[in-house]
């Protein structure tokens, strides 16, 4: 019988144990898939605080650690990943971790990000030889751990995991973890790195253009947003290093974890439902009103956002339609944190339409759930999103999104057909303010005068398929294709 694939996921978060975003999701859940194909598959974090340190167990080694110019030293402990034998293991180091935030806090980012992720990276390969795991790819994601395929390539030289293939995911090319030139030594890795080639890009030193140039295999969590990030309209300065890389680009469509977001099974929500019986639906809207202080009515749709408050979401867009939104009979909820300006604007209409509007600012997994079961529609209004889990989320548990036609949100959401009821939400095509307000007033059109379209939508988006399993064979092509690229021989097993 051949050995199966192994395979080490670095990152920054992974849910449920340190989230604050998309990346936490599909590391929290694509191992899990991978698992069940067989694969060995680990993942790698850091111990933050927050994570239930004494439910894990801890290794009995101290990992010995070079970095640039001094020796750190960190603690292991594993866990498994939820309901699972998938091992986690999460890298514990006081100093670094053990504070109030995953990348900073009420002050901002904390300043030695660089030497806190570079820490992350270079501890990798200590783990690996203290565990005796010789990963057949070293999975990184996102600008955090994107000095693994650098490493590989570099300080790893002479060692058995200079032969790992690196494949590295960019979730969102936006953040692409920017330091001084100055900073770079803290890495290990010496100035000879600082060129265009490699880590430097117009001035600054750029992690996630140097995990791009040095991994044998990159992905993005969509078609649509591997496409559009060659585009300088949605490249963030990286479109010309994403074209240059564009031969071993994929985009991989995220899954869900259909056990934590299941309106059949579902613990956090007020009655569970199914496409074939949605009254528990009805029953979850009355609480989700109920529980917001709003008025209690079957009658008006409620809409939701459940997002961080940034630019990318568009909801500075939403804001400016407030006004003219609300002179209908419905009512909207807002769960999200971030820029205080957003912040501000939700809270202010809240405040003006008590009867119609609430904003919860905090980050709240119990209540997500609460909005993806209770709300009638889902506001996706992104500028550029390049997977997106909540328009998903939504159309799982029968919420029809209302989405910006852009990355994974092209790719997963159906127009609503109003000849034929066809369709899982609503899409507009350019993110104006004319435009989110026609498409809002649509869905609330639809909702009043055809309600028998929303009640066949509903339980079309049901019934779609966002498991993981599609999207975790296409990660073992791809995990095939890096090792066949870095070894130039076809794994054998
Ligand atoms: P992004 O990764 O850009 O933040 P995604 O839609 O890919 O956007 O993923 C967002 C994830 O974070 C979803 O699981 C969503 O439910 C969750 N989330 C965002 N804001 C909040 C919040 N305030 N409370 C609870 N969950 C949140």
């Amino acid at each position: 019988m051949s050995r199966p694939f192994r395979v080490l996921h670095i990152a920054s978060e992974c849910a449920p144990f340190a989230k604050s975003g998309g990346l936490g999701d599909v590391v929290g859940a694509l191992p899990l898939a991978q698992r069940a194909q067989g694969i060995d598959a680990r993942v790698l974090i850091p111990l933050y605080r927050g994570i239930d340190w004494n439910a894990q167990q801890r290794l009995p080694y101290t990992l010995i650690v070079p970095m640039g110019g001094f020796t750190a030293y960190a603690g292991v402990r594993r866990g498994h990943l939820a309901h699972s034998d998938t091992p986690i293991y999460f890298l514990e180091h006081h100093h670094y971790y053990d504070r109030g935030g995953i990348y900073g806090d009420e002050h901002g980012e904390f300043g030695d990000n660089l030497e806190r992720f570079a820490f992350l990276c270079r501890s990798a390969f200590a783990l690996c030889r203290a565990e005796g795991f010789v990963p057949d790819v070293l999975h990184a994601h996102d600008w955090q751990a994107a000095l693994v395929p650098i490493y590989v390539n570099t300080v790893e030289w002479g060692s058995e995991y200079h032969g790992c293939a690196t494949v590295l995911t960019v979730h969102n090319l936006a953040y692409q973890g920017l330091f001084s030139p100055s900073a770079l030594s803290v890495t290990g890795l010496g100035n000879e790195h600082l060129n265009e080639r490699e880590l430097e890009h117009f001035g600054a030193l750029n992690l996630l253009k140097g995990g791009l140039m040095h991994a044998d295999r990159i992905s993005t969590v969509s078609p649509t947003y591997a496409r559009e990030m060659q585009r300088p309209e949605h490249g963030a300065g990286l479109d010309g290093v994403v074209r240059a890389r564009s031969d071993r680009l994929v985009g991989i469509l995220n899954g869900v974890d259909t056990v934590v977001w299941n309106p059949a099974t579902d613990p956090r929500i007020a009655a569970r439902y199914d496409a074939n019986d949605l009254r528990g639906k009805t029953y979850c809207k009355e609480a989700l009103q109920r529980e917001l202080g709003l008025p209690v009515r079957r009658d008006v749709p409620l809409y939701g956002v459940i997002s961080r408050l940034t630019g990318q979401k568009g909801l500075d867009v939403l804001l400016s339609i407030l006004p003219r939104f609300l002179e209908r009979d419905l009512q909207l909820v807002v769960l999200g944190t971030g820029e205080p300006e957003l912040e501000r604007g939700f809270e202010v209409a809240a405040r003006m339409q008590s009867d119609k509007v609430r904003a919860v600012l905090r980050f709240d997994d119990g209540m997500a759930h609460r909005i993806e079961a209770g709300a009638d529609f889902f506001l996706m209004p992104s500028r550029y999103e390049p997977c997106g889990m909540n328009q998903m989320y939504s159309m799982r548990y029968g919420t029809l999104p209302i989405v910006h036609a852009t990355g994974g949100l092209a790719d997963t959401v159906w127009n609503y057909d109003e000849g034929t009821g066809d369709g899982t939400g609503f899409v507009l095509y350019d993110l104006t303010p004319r435009a989110l307000l026609d498409t809002v007033l649509w869905s609330y059109w639809t909702y009043v005068h055809r309600y028998h379209h929303i009640d066949r939508m509903r339980r079309r988006a049901m019934e779609q398929s966002f498991g993981w399993d599609r999207s975790a064979a296409a990660y073992l092509r791809l995990y095939h294709d890096a090792y066949r690229a870095r070894r130039g021989h076809p794994y054998f097993g």
